[in-house]
């Protein structure tokens, strides 16, 4: 069967759709995508009769969905190491001991199981978080590093403490090492507990020398003193950076009065957010025997309203940190709909999992691959939406093998 040329009748988000797209009612006019040698082009559905176009009647249609954020080195550890107590530094002291078990062939079973649940769930583009305990790269760096899916980018970020910056030559010896991992990133752990400006600096001037992207996890944590986001902030206006720079978690943002002030700086240098909203639920305000009052969140509506680039990540799945998950961006939104209070799932919050701009600013919205959801379902997405396949170059891939199948 030859792969298809386009398909007619599908249903795209308002979020991906030019403003003078038609509307039928409320809703959008279904969308014919014609597959064209310089990409993807969209036109409302018409009555003109195409050779070999998927007729998808409806469905849902998105881009493959994004997993911004994952630990693929720790996942699937809970069983034999759990968190002795709630919050976020009891669950790294528990990571700690579970380490010793980290052999490479225990780390590839472990990542290569995140990574087929996540493909069987529509993602195409993973990025993974892996520690390091030291200047130089753990094995999960070389493990991780040799995934491969033909339906799924993999890309790793350096998770360093932030202490192990605080001399020159190790900020640049581990930098090297990054530069070194074909797409690699580099990423630090910085919090009120190990707050060091001069290592932060080092890290900033590191991945500037090494021109490194940089995705931090920074202030997650729901105090007012934390400084991780304000020095960024103040830093970046007085030596703009030549990456891009992702900050994933800023809780203590609710927290702070200058908190949407830091936010506008961080917009004009074009930063990425990314909300983990199941673990900041789990882990902040984690007092034993107390219903938490805090939702843990950084300002998501507030980065939303400023329109400045936001994902939501799963985080962590059945760790330490996290005993629950299932590398499904779907769930994760549910969690974010719940917690953020957020409306149109389908229409605008879908794009929290799925808009490759937040990463990478010049991707293209839409390549020849599509993620439908054949049994449209517009007021129950994104529950009871388990069928879903992805159409790539025009030939569709049942998500479970992977591999290419005949027909829808
Ligand atoms: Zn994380």
């Amino acid at each position: 069967m030859s792969p298809f040329n386009g398909v007619t009748g599908a249903r795209l988000p308002c979020w991906l759709l030019p403003e003078s797209w038609p509307m039928q009612g409320n809703q959008p006019q279904r969308a014919t995508l014609h597959f064209q040698d310089s990409g993807v082009k969209i036109t409302p559905d018409d009555t003109v009769s195409r050779d070999n176009y998927l007729a998808l009647n409806g469905a849902l249609v998105l881009p493959p969905l994004i997993e911004p954020h994952a630990h693929l080195d720790k996942t699937f550890t809970v069983q034999r190491s759990p968190a002795q107590r709630p919050g976020l530094l009891a669950a790294i002291e528990a990571m700690h001991q579970d380490r010793a078990s980290w052999t490479s062939e225990d780390i590839h079973l472990r990542a290569s199981q995140a990574l087929q649940w996540a493909v069987e769930a529509g993602v195409g583009l993973l990025r993974t978080h892996i520690d390091w305990f030291t200047t130089d790269a753990p094995p999960a760096w070389q493990v991780v590093g040799k995934l491969l899916h033909p339906l799924c980018t993999i890309e790793r970020v350096a998770l360093v403490p932030l202490p192990l910056f605080a001399h020159a030559e190790d900020a640049e010896e581990i930098a090297r090492q990054v530069a070194g991992s074909s797409g690699a990133l580099l990423g630090g752990f910085i919090h009120s507990s190990n707050w060091d400006s001069q290592a932060f600096l080092q890290l900033m001037q590191a991945a500037e020398r090494w021109q490194l992207d940089i995705d931090l996890h920074i202030d997650e944590e729901l105090t007012e003193g934390a400084q991780g986001l304000r020095w960024l902030a103040a830093y970046l206006q007085q030596h703009p950076f030549s990456g891009h720079i992702t900050c994933s978690h800023g809780c203590a943002l609710t927290h702070q009065a200058d908190g949407e002030a830091t936010l506008d700086i961080l917009k004009h240098h074009n930063v990425t957010l990314i909300a983990l909203p199941a673990t900041n639920l789990l882990l902040q305000d984690a007092v034993p025997d107390r219903t938490p009052r805090q939702r843990g969140l950084t300002l998501i509506k507030e980065a939303m309203t400023r329109d400045i680039p936001l994902l939501l990540g799963a985080d962590n799945v059945q760790d330490a940190f996290c005993p629950f998950g299932s590398y499904d961006p779907l769930d994760t939104l549910f969690s974010g709909l719940l917690s953020a209070q957020l409306s149109d799932a389908f229409d605008q919050a879908s794009a929290l999992i799925c808009r490759r701009t937040a990463l990478h600013a010049n991707a293209p919205v839409f390549t020849h691959d599509l993620l439908i959801f054949p049994d449209a379902d517009l007021a129950s997405w994104p529950l009871r939406q388990r069928q879903r396949y992805r159409l790539v170059n025009g030939v569709v891939h049942s998500l479970s093998a992977g591999e290419p199948v005949d027909g829808a």
